[in-house]
Formats: C-alpha cells, structure tokens, sequence
C-alpha cells in the first residue's frame, strides 16, 4: 500500500503505524450536539469518514488520553477506504510473492 501523503509503501500494518505517527495531525476531531468525533478526509478523493466517540463524552481530558487510539481506528478505516476505492493493494507480502515468481522463473532458465 502507499501511504496517501508521502512515498512511503508499507502493508496495512505498518502504514497504520505510520499514519499514526507521520500523519496524526490528519485526523480532525470535534464536537458536536455534545458529542465527540473524529473525521478524516481522504487526500485521494475527498471522501470524508466521520465517526462519534462514544466514551469520553464532554471530558476534554479524553482526546489528549485516547488521542493514539483514535487516530489508530481513524487510519484504519482509512486503509479500508483504500483498499476497497482506490485498489490499492492490501497483502503486506504482495511484492514478496511477486519476486519469488521471478525467482521461479530464473530457475527455470
Ligand atoms: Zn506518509
Ligand atoms: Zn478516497
């Protein structure tokens, strides 16, 4: 997978990882009628997923506290989006697969 904002390509995984921690300003929250969200917009085609928080309601300690968290199930519903609108590939062992059919053919030689 590429990572929507920079060059990087890691499985969903580790770009998960790395969204969290290159990207984490990506993740907007707020709130609204009371209750807390979190919203990402994809960079790719504009779609934007938003999401309420149930837990932590009203507590402005919360987002500080489960900042990391929410960003984790943010860039996660990301990747999905991804994945399943934009083709990008999932299987972390996709360019792997691909050099051992090169490796086969090699031998075949
Ligand atoms: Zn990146
Ligand atoms: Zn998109």
């Amino acid at each position: 997978m590429n990572c929507p904002w920079c060059d990087t390509t890691a499985g969903p995984r580790a770009l998960q990882a790395h969204l969290c921690e290159r990207h984490g300003d990506r993740v907007g929250t707020g709130t609204r009628d009371g209750r807390t969200f979190y919203a990402t917009t994809c960079p790719q085609c504009g779609a934007r997923h938003e999401q309420t928080v149930r837990k932590g309601t009203g507590d402005p300690e919360f987002l500080v506290e489960f900042g990391t968290e929410i960003r984790m199930v943010a860039f996660d519903r990301l990747i999905h989006h991804l994945i399943a609108e934009h083709d990008q590939v999932a299987d972390r062992h996709a360019a792997d697969e691909q050099n051992k059919v090169d490796d086969r053919r090699e031998m075949e030689r």
